[in-house]
């Protein structure tokens, strides 16, 4: 399963996932007429070619790259390891971390933690683990920060848009309003004490296929250093963590390319510190639009222009707007970096709500938070960045490997 990529292999381990990748999150549940249709919501193409050793002097570290399915999606996992029985025992970690969050936090299980909130909270409390306790505190104050943009009950409004789309039919003012009685976080009942979660009405329901993803990856991550992996990504369906540096001697040929032309004055040795590239692609399209380079930290993009339905010909995207009870139309996508990875999943989603100016002020004034925004349509997008989001290297024309045609 684990073994080092060699040349040939190139590039498509981890870019590969974008493709299989296909369904994103456990939000494709809930527009499975489209499934067919649905194409990776991610946005980021690792570009990090194959380990090479060329360094005669350097630590024997090799890339070991693994995939498998999670979340209705592709987990990949890239860990920089001295043998291929660390990387694998690394990995198998990783996985059991996702599986667990998974297990806890999926609304299409009905013994989760979640499907089972989703079935019994109007009726009394329910007690859920620590870790589903966790992450729906975190929901709800991201909540609060985003003024209800971010929403994890906005389930029946997105139930509301389905069926209207099934049927070719916009919803009526009555129809949205009596759906939005049943949505709104800050009516959800949380007691710490008790670790449950209750409803004050029947019909609420919570979904945190907006955050969850980004979890996951924190606590695959944290399995990973725990194994003493000290550099890696963990990606799940284009969520990701990076963490730790590129050793010099498995730079990949791009990136050494572009060094290598500065190697006087800066010599490409192992350990030498290098930040992951990663592309961002672009959302009317397959190419990739640029590439950041990322030292650590949580990087996540969401966006509606490939997860959509219609209506009368118009695109109904899979992220709702709690405010309005409306899907939300623009911008195409965002990419934000934070610290974590649940992090940059929910702010991701929230400001993408948010909208472009909103949801640059807020990134500005959180600290470690930057976005990239890409907003207007294909052939006048508008894109805008918060400060310190990272140099966008242009990559014209390069296609994201792994991407669906
Ligand atoms: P993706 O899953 O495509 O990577 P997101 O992280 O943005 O993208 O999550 C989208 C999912 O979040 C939707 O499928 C839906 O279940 C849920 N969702 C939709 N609108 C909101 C919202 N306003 N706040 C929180 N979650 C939302
Ligand atoms: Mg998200």
């Amino acid at each position: 399963m684990t073994q080092p990529r060699n040349r040939a292999r190139q590039t498509a381990s981890a870019t590969g996932a974008r493709s299989s990748g296909l369904f994103p999150a456990w939000g494709s549940a809930l527009f499975p007429a489209l499934l067919p249709a649905l194409v990776p919501a991610l946005i980021l193409a690792l570009l990090v070619t194959p380990a090479c050793s060329r360094d005669a002097g350097a630590p024997h570290l090799a890339k070991y790259v693994a995939s498998r399915d999670v979340m209705s999606t592709i987990a990949t996992i890239t860990a920089i390891a001295p043998d291929p029985a660390t990387a694998s025992a690394a990995m198998d970690a990783a996985f059991a971390a996702l599986d667990s969050v998974e297990a806890h936090m999926s609304a299409f299980r009905e013994e989760s933690d979640l499907g089972r909130v989703n079935r019994d909270a109007a009726r009394g409390p329910v007690q859920v683990s620590p870790e589903t306790f966790a992450v729906l505190s975190e929901a709800l104050r991201f909540s609060r920060l985003t003024g209800g943009a971010f929403d994890v009950t906005v389930g029946p409004l997105l139930e509301l848009w389905r069926t209207c789309a099934r049927e070719d039919r916009w919803p009526t003012a009555e129809q949205l309003d009596a759906v939005r009685s049943r949505v709104g976080s800050e009516r959800v009942i949380l007691d710490a004490d008790r670790r449950t979660v209750a409803f004050p009405v029947a019909g609420m329901r919570i979904d945190l296929g907006a955050i969850a993803k980004g979890y996951a990856v924190d606590r695959a991550v944290a399995a990973l250093r725990a194994q003493k992996i000290a550099a890696g990504i963990v990606e799940v369906g284009g969520d990701l963590v990076c963490f730790g540096a590129i050793p010099g001697n498995l730079i990949g040929e791009e990136a050494e390319r572009e060094i290598e032309s500065m190697r006087t004055s800066r010599a490409v040795v192992a350990g030498d510190p290098e930040p992951w590239p990663l592309g961002i692609q672009s959302p009317f399209g397959e190419e990739l639009l640029a590439k950041v380079r990322v030292r650590e930290g949580g990087v996540a993009t969401s966006g509606h222009y490939r997860r959509f339905t219609t209506i009368a010909g118009q695109r109904i995207s899979h992220i709702v707007d709690p405010r309005t009870g409306w899907p939300v139309g623009n911008p195409a996508s965002v990419t934000v970096i934070a610290t974590d990875g649940l992090t940059s999943d929910a702010l991701a989603t929230g400001i993408t709500v948010l909208g472009l100016e909103a949801g640059l002020a807020l990134a500005d004034s959180l600290p470690g938070v930057e976005a990239f925004i890409i907003a207007g349509q294909a052939d006048a997008p508008v894109m805008k960045a918060t400060a310190g989001f990272p140099e966008r290297e242009p990559l014209a024309g390069r296609k994201a490997e792994g991407s669906a045609p």
